[in-house]
């Protein structure tokens, strides 16, 4: 039986210009090219899941322009059930306006358009898509309220929680007392854990705590597990009596946009199924090949481009 995953999250349209290196402030640049691709961190982690076999439905919403149609039809082809994501007439889809390096960096401003309607009364409408999943999965791009609605939720059903506190923001100690799985990135893990929040002590290694200092104030806050993405490096994990780190394969990286959403919905899909430690490996697995591939769902992986899972 596929584990039935719950994304209760963002979907945008990526607008994406291509440039040789990222502009300075007040820098006007001519790009390489330009794309749009389909991505929002919920929709991405909705997909990710979903090409590991997990059995999926989304909670959200979209305009009723050409991009809220073009990211349903998108999730639809990747099987994920759509049938509670609201169609907002006179509302804009969300977008995120990209800029990709040739060395693979980016920046991302998200404007949240539909994704800022999502109230918490529209996920007590769907208590029956809460009761029919084993795991929800969170992260913080729509408004706050919603998102610990839809914790509250979970839990109140015995069901898992996995929050991705991206963007970072402050969260209320309700939020954090519900997450079952926390799933930061390096900078969102300096932020959260009260040790450090500026981007110095994530760029130039050895000027901020180390990362087991991180991981030590994470758990020190209540959450059951801790995975901590270090990009190349690959993740720190705790929980379940283990603790570790899983290298990332070395590639070439043409494009990190939804890494960290491959990584996320990959373990959601597997944790229930294999565990941890293994769920965190296919995980790593798959964000590794997305970083090879330019994109948000666009670059993300199928369960049978796995080596360690193969059918
Ligand atoms: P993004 O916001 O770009 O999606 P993130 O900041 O949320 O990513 P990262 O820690 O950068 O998250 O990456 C997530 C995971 O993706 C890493 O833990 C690693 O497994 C994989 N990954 C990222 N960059 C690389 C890389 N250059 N080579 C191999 N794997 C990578």
């Amino acid at each position: 039986m596929p584990v039935k995953i719950l994304v209760v999250g963002s979907l945008n349209m990526d607008l994406v210009a291509t440039v040789e290196a990222l502009p300075q402030v007040g820098e006007t640049l001519t790009g390489k090219r330009f794309d749009t691709y389909p991505g929002g961190k919920g929709a991405n982690q909705a997909v990710a899941a979903a090409r590991m076999g997990a059995s999926v439905a989304m909670l959200g919403a979209v305009g009723s322009e050409d991009y809220g149609r073009r990211l349903l039809d998108g999730l639809t082809l990747d099987d994920i059930d759509v049938s509670g994501v609201a169609v907002l007439p006179g509302v804009p889809t969300g977008t995120a306006l990209i800029t990709v390096s040739a060395d693979g960096h980016n920046t991302i401003i998200v404007i949240p358009g539909a994704n800022g309607a999502v109230q918490p009364a529209d996920l007590d409408a769907a208590a029956d898509a809460f009761e029919a999943c084993e795991v929800v999965v969170l992260q913080l791009e729509l408004p706050m309220a919603a998102v610990v609605r839809a914790a509250a939720l979970a839990r109140s059903l015995g069901k898992k929680v996995v929050l991705n506190p991206a963007p970072f923001q402050p969260m209320p100690q309700t939020l954090i007392s519900l997450v079952d799985v926390l799933v930061v990135n390096e900078i969102e893990g300096l932020q959260l854990s009260g040790l450090g929040g500026g981007l110095n002590d994530n760029a130039q290694a050895g000027t901020g705590p180390h990362h087991e200092e991180v991981m030590d104030a994470l758990v020190a806050q209540g959450y059951p597990v801790v995975l901590m993405t270090l990009g190349a490096e690959g993740v720190l994990y705790t929980g379940e009596g283990l603790s570790g780190h899983v290298p990332a394969a070395t590639v070439k990286a043409v494009d990190t946009t939804a890494a960290g959403d491959t990584f996320t919905g990959t373990f959601a899909a597997f944790w229930p199924e294999v565990g941890l430690e293994r769920a965190v490996a296919l995980a790593v697995e798959a964000a590794g090949i997305a970083v090879t591939r330019p994109g948000a769902q666009t670059s993300i992986p199928y369960r049978r481009e796995l080596s360690v899972v193969g059918d």
